[in-house]
């Protein structure tokens, strides 16, 4: 059974932002689950409804089966971390992770005792006694967590919990959450705008845009087949190539080159129809060796090389524009190489949703 349900979930603000729009998905139970998508699509508002601090316009929320959609969010049994952690300034770290059994009216020695454990998870012994304004940002991004966590929520929901903090520390505390959670075993639902936080910590992700998802599925499947150009644009490190092409007996003539249409898709799209062809730079070789343009490679000469620790990103200019290609640290071209862009099979894809 899901652990959390949402069916036909819309959100319409006051002013008529519509900020979810007839949204549905379902996570299951264990299962660390990423919210993406650009500023502005709707995660924290998602992530607000389930919480219940935002009441849904229309659509029904389940957790754990029970619906919940109209209970206040004291009833939800969920544990939520904000984006700017909103610790309590004026109390110490063990009060404020304490805080949620307080709410609960848990009796003090137990409040004390939980609240020691969470703490000692979170690494935060030894600072339990000092403010919010005491901490570091990886300290006080930790205590939100252990005050989500210390009454046992059945849900735990993170707003890009790591977006404060800077690039080194991220990562550190990237694994350290994905440690937590494996450890607990809690349902987690994630929001980052970070694709590359949502590919290393997720075991699915769904990509928001404009309060709907245009893809659900794992790390590797939307990596590996973005369902539209929206998330063919949105997810890797380096930008995927897009290059424009137009479908003619069974290949597509694209950038001076002609490619098979890949199987399948074969028999279904018409001649004559316009295509964006989609390859990522990490799934291109390059090859100075002649590569013939009807088996289908990108022919161009090297213009930029720009290095990314352990491989460099290739720039070929050829016919139909610029074409990026990953390289292998120390197999980096000379500028003005000619060359070719040589996809790896099955790694081309096409769209037409324009
Ligand atoms: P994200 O977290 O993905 O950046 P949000 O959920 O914060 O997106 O916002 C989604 C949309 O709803 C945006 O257009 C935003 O301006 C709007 N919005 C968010 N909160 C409110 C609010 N309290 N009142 C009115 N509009 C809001
Ligand atoms: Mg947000």
């Amino acid at each position: 059974m899901a652990d959390i349900t949402i069916r036909g979930l819309t959100k319409v603000y006051p002013g008529g932002v519509r900020a979810l729009d007839a949204l549905d998905l379902d996570v299951a139970e264990g299962e660390f689950f990423a919210l993406l998508g650009p500023s502005g699509c709707g995660k924290t508002t998602l992530l607000r409804t389930i919480a219940g601090l935002e009441t849904a316009t229309d659509g029904t929320i389940r957790l754990a089966g029970s619906d919940v959609t109209r209970l206040p969010p004291g009833r939800r049994d969920v544990g939520m971390v904000f984006q700017d952690y909103a610790l309590f300034p004026h109390i110490n770290v063990l009060d404020n992770i304490a805080y949620p059994l307080r709410v609960k009216r848990a009796a003090r020695a137990d409040r004390y005792r939980r609240a020691k454990d969470a703490a000692g998870l979170l690494g935060l012994l030894g600072l339990d006694g000092r403010r919010p304004a005491e901490l570091s940002g990886g300290q006080q991004q930790r205590v939100a967590l252990a005050r989500a966590l210390v009454a046992e929520p059945r849900i735990f929901l993170l707003d890009e919990p790591l977006s404060n903090l800077d690039a080194r520390l991220r990562l550190e505390a990237r694994t350290q959450l994905k440690r937590l959670q494996l450890h607990l075993g809690v349902t987690t639902v994630f929001v980052t705008h970070d694709q590359a936080e949502a590919l290393a910590l997720a075991d699915r992700i769904a990509v928001m845009e404009a309060g709907r998802i245009r893809q659900l599925g794992t790390p590797v499947e939307v990596f590996r087949r973005p369902a539209n150009l929206f998330v063919a644009a949105f997810i890797g490190s380096t930008p995927m190539n897009l290059l424009p092409g137009t479908v003619r007996d069974a290949s597509v003539t694209v950038a001076g080159a002609r490619l098979p249409v890949p199987d399948d898709v074969r028999g279904e799209i018409p001649d004559g129809t316009d295509v964006v062809c989609g390859v990522r730079p990490e799934y291109l070789d390059f090859s100075e060796v002649p590569a013939d343009p009807a088996g289908g490679a990108f022919g161009g000469t090297v213009s930029v090389i720009e290095h990314l620790g352990g491989s460099s990103l290739v720039t070929l200019d050829g016919e139909g524009g610029p074409v990026r290609v990953v390289v292998a640290e120390g197999s980096e071209p000379e500028p003005g190489t000619e060359g070719w862009a040589v996809p790896r099979p099955g790694r081309v894809l096409l769209y037409r949703d324009g």
